[in-house]
């Protein structure tokens, strides 16, 4: 193959993936991401959305100074605020992208940003040459092409390519497209559109209606050469098209499809832990590529014509995508060495402080269960980078009683910030009921619950269960985990990192821009 079936991938994990409700990462969790975002061998990586926040401001300034190999790139709405922010946020990376956005599509023109045609054509070539003229490397995205009108898109691109734009992106925003259609559109834009040869054509696909990579093959076929998509296929509602499934989709059919790209495809399943263990956000059984069972056979027929020839049930190896066949990690006396090493294995790149942190909490858990698993660890590392320091409220003790013939009860104490410990005791439908009361009484945050769900993290007698809670707070919906061997226990720590999030603000960033600006994203 030339280098014209070279696919550039481009993350967008840290910017449209953390746009997903309850995906918020801090700064170290992205790090985290982004260093297994190079070792996967990601061509861009988008790294945020400076103006937005200061803390995304910070992270791509951290990404950028940090992390090595990939270009790092910066979404930009078209204004020069924006694409100020965004150059400064990557003036330490080596390699730097500004990612310039304008809606196109007639109803994000007249209900959004109430601009003609003409604006936004205007809109959009001066701030692609605003950008171009401070950095080689502009990347422009009509936003809600799939539902722009084609002609007028054709417009759009031309005006935005003769502005400087290296690389256009033609997004689904919205999850609208099929495949066939948006194939078509690909087409139509490289038959009309003058100098697009010049250029790198991208796809950026939503998964509203599960197309998200069939959309982004089909453009690829019909000359797209850069596709956008997070690991796991996290983003916003269903999520974006998924980076393991695309990159496995072209290696595996490259017979057909005639592309390749640079994926270092071992690492995918290091790269989908990292970003469970940052997210908290974890993958179906059944997600193709990186679930649980995706290299799972348990019929008997297909058992045995696995051990006849693996061939005959499955279309990649185990070891393409970096699965290993055991998953027993460690016990109580295994060393740091052998932690860490296990980390490293895993993908997750830690500070020495960090794996220390990671072998305390399991000496703490060898206590209570024979044998350590990947997912033991891997919950561990959730709430490790979860929680962090700068918590309201900690938990300091919890007496829970269930049984028949007395009502259930709990009392909690909790230590607050300050130092100050306090108690409470309370009787509910349940203990977790009872547990939730004590901890409303206490810390003065009252929150509606939503959703409570208990599963096991690994096989076992002795496994630890996880706990999440996603409660609704003053019209907002808060997402809290806790993880123990005792269920009670873990309810009361998931219900705490809510109550400590409510109490924090942290949620605050996600509010709507004021309303001048225009909000959204590619
Ligand atoms: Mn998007």
């Amino acid at each position: 193959m030339s280098g014209a079936d070279r696919v550039i991938v481009f993350d967008t994990t840290l910017r449209d993936g953390e746009q997903a409700p309850g995906a918020s990462m801090n700064l170290q969790q992205k790090l985290q991401v982004a260093r297994a975002l190079a070792q996967l061998g990601v061509d861009v990586m988008e790294a945020g959305f400076p103006v937005a926040s200061p803390g995304d401001f910070q992270s791509v300034e951290a990404i950028a100074r940090q992390v090595e190999g990939p270009t790092i790139c910066a979404l930009a709405r078209a204004v020069r605020p924006d694409i100020d922010a965004a150059l400064q946020a990557l003036s330490p990376a080596p390699r730097k992208r500004v990612h310039v956005f304008l809606a196109t599509s007639p109803i994000h023109r007249q209900h959004k940003l109430k601009m003609s045609r003409e604006q936004v054509v205007r809109a959009s070539s001066e701030s692609v040459a605003y950008a171009r003229e401070r950095c080689e490397d502009v990347e422009f995205s009509p936003e809600d092409a799939a539902r722009t009108e084609p002609d007028f898109l054709c417009e759009v691109v031309e005006r935005a390519i003769e502005a400087g734009a290296g690389t256009v992106n033609i997004p689904d925003t919205v999850g609208y497209a099929v495949p066939e259609q948006f194939a078509e559109l690909f087409r139509h834009l490289r038959a009309k559109v003058r100098g697009i040869e010049r250029i790198v054509l991208s796809v950026h696909c939503h998964n509203d209606l599960g197309l998200a990579v069939a959309n982004s093959l089909a453009a690829l076929r019909a000359g797209a050469r850069q596709v956008e998509c997070t690991v796991n296929g996290i983003g916003e509602r269903a999520g974006n098209c998924s980076l393991e499934e695309v990159v496995m989709a072209i290696r595996t059919r490259s017979d057909y499809l005639g592309l390749r790209t640079g994926i270092r495809t071992e690492n995918l399943a290091a790269a989908s832990r990292v970003v469970t263990a940052a997210t908290g956000f974890v993958v179906a059984r059944n997600k193709a590529v990186v679930g649980q069972n995706a290299f799972a056979h348990e019929a008997g027929i297909h058992q045995h014509g696995m051990l006849s020839h693996a061939q005959t049930y499955e279309v990649m190896r185990p070891e393409d995508v970096g699965w290993r066949s055991t998953s027993l990690v460690l016990g109580k006396h295994s060393g740091r060495h052998a932690l860490h090493a296990r980390l490293k294995e895993m993908g997750h790149q830690l500070e020495p402080a960090q794996i220390e942190q990671v072998f305390e909490e399991l000496k703490k858990l060898a206590d209570k269960k024979k044998e350590i698993y990947d997912g033991d660890l891997d919950a561990l590392l959730v709430g490790l980078f979860q929680n962090g320091s700068g918590r309201r409220w900690q938990l300091v003790s919890l007496n829970a009683m269930s049984g028949t013939g007395s009502p259930p009860s709990a009392a909690v104490a909790l230590l607050r910030k300050d130092g100050k410990k306090l108690e409470e005791a309370a009787t509910g439908d349940g203990p977790v009921d009872a547990v939730f009361k004590c901890i409303e009484r206490i810390t003065g945050v009252s929150a509606t619950l939503k959703d409570f769900h208990v599963k096991s993290v690994t096989a076992g007698e002795d496994a630890q269960g996880e706990v999440v809670v996603v409660v609704e707070h003053e019209g907002r919906s808060f997402r809290g985990r806790g993880l123990s061997t005792d269920i009670v226990l873990a309810s009361a720590e998931a219900y705490l990192e809510v109550v400590n999030r409510i109490a924090a603000g942290r949620l605050l960033r996600k509010a709507p821009p004021e309303p001048e600006v225009v909000c959204g994203a590619v």
